[in-house]
């Protein structure tokens, strides 16, 4: 299999990838971008995105990720829609292999993102977007005076409720066990909230409605008597999953498999940068990463000058 040389190779296609990729090909870096073999990353998953700037009326997230990649290949950016399967960061130039071909490049930067966990029932799947929704920041605008069911214990949960209530009738948050995780303060705060009600040892075990949700069908952990609930949205706040899994023993990982990150961009490998979710389990917004994918394309600009000027 032919090996093909690359200044920069961004791996991933989200808003931090195709950022860094607008920049460092501005930057005449002529980057490579593999996008993934689902490329855009979690917006392609979104309907309407009101909160990206520039957008007043709003922007379908596909469409979005549509022009952020047109941005990008304008100022000449390539990109190869498949999946990295391996790297090997433990010498210069750095390996990556595809399916499809192996690539060595002098500066990476990795922007795999990460995924919302889901509860995996097919019905959940099946409305995901049309009132199933694992964020509440982006779609708990569209819920106004609805009731809505959220899923977790932890202090997602209790901040997705807690926001929501600012937009819908009644907030549900379902506990699969008899006790939350989250910290005493997030919880408090949910349980201060008239909105909120908390039913506990309560797992959904399918989501009710053919083209929107209607409503949960719910069992209890304990009793095993099932009933349902009418709700018109259902958060999912069980927790998310850096997409690291390749870089695992080639760059050091932090907490629950985040990219370690040091000076904001820089992996623990010279030359291997990072932009987005798959370090940055705190804001996890598409303008974040973009933000984070820019910062990421001017150090790798910086790095690869500070190579040549060797
Ligand atoms: P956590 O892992 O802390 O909590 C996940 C929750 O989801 C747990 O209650 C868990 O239940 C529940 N859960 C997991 N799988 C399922 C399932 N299949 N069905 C039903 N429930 C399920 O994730 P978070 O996203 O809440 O938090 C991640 C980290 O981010 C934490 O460190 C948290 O403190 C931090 N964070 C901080 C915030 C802040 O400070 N403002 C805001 C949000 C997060 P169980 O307990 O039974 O395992």
């Amino acid at each position: 299999m032919e090996t093909q040389h690359r200044k920069l190779i961004i791996i991933g296609s989200g808003p931090a990838g195709l950022t860094a990729a607008i920049y460092s090909a501005r930057a005449e870096l002529s980057p490579l971008v593999i996008t993934g073999s689902q490329w855009g990353g979690q917006l392609m998953w979104t309907t309407e995105v009101e909160n990206f700037p520039g957008f007043p009326k709003g922007i379908m997230g596909p469409q979005l990720m549509q022009e952020m990649r047109d941005q990008a290949a304008r100022f000449g950016t390539e990109f190869v829609d498949n999946d990295v399967s391996a790297v090997d960061f433990s010498a210069k130039p750095f390996k990556l292999t595809t399916p499809a071909g192996q690539y060595t490049a002098d500066c990476v930067i990795i922007a795999t993102g990460a995924s919302a966990i889901w509860l995996g029932l097919e019905s959940e799947q099946r409305l995901r977007g049309k009132g199933v929704s694992a964020c509440a920041t982006c779609d708990g605008f569209f819920f106004k005076d609805k009731d809505v069911a959220v899923v977790g214990g932890g202090d997602s949960a209790m901040e997705e409720a807690t926001f929501l209530t600012k937009f819908c009738k009644s907030v549900t948050i379902l506990v699969r066990g008899p006790e939350v995780r989250a910290s005493k303060y997030m919880l408090e705060r949910a349980k201060a909230d008239p909105k909120i009600t908390f039913r506990f040892n309560t797992s959904v075990a399918e989501v009710l409605g053919e083209n929107s949700v209607t409503g949960l069908k719910l069992v209890n952990a304990e009793t095993k008597a099932s009933d349902t609930i009418a709700v018109q949205g259902l958060f999912l706040a069980i927790g998310h999953k850096p997409d690291t899994e390749i870089f695992a023993g080639q760059i050091e990982l932090g907490k629950k498999n985040y990219i370690a990150v040091r000076d904001l961009t820089k992996t623990s490998v010279e030359g291997v940068f990072t932009a987005g979710d798959v370090h940055d389990y705190r804001y996890r917004q598409a303008v974040t990463a973009a933000g984070s994918g820019c910062m990421a394309a001017l150090d790798a600009e910086k790095y690869l000058h500070s190579q040549t000027a060797k």
